[in-house]
């Protein structure tokens, strides 16, 4: 069985793409139009850039159309604990 971390470059971003189309919800500020993937164990700390099960939405470097906040950047490297949860975030966990 191959490993997730196996992915092709092409099928990475493939599956970065499928992720995104279905969940836009940033799990760092709650609002739609998440449009890049972060980590949810980031990669300084051993996360997997690959592992589908450690991405989350945020928003990059346009900022949320919402409230304005580029939550990627602004969250950086910090553990998720470090920063504000909201509570419509939990949708975007959907595993066993
Ligand atoms: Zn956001
Ligand atoms: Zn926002």
């Amino acid at each position: 069985m191959a490993k997730r971390t196996d992915l092709t470059e092409y099928a990475y971003r493939k599956a970065r793409r499928a992720f995104l189309a279905e969940q836009d919800v940033c799990h760092l500020c709650g609002h739609t139009g998440a449009d890049v993937i972060d980590h949810r164990i980031p990669v300084s700390k051993g996360g997997s850039t690959r592992d589908p099960d450690n991405w989350a939405p945020a928003h990059g470097v346009k900022g949320c159309p919402t409230c304005g906040r580029k939550c990627n950047g602004e969250k950086g490297d910090k553990a998720l604990s470090q920063v504000n949860a909201f509570p419509t975030s939990r949708d975007w966990y959907a595993g066993p």
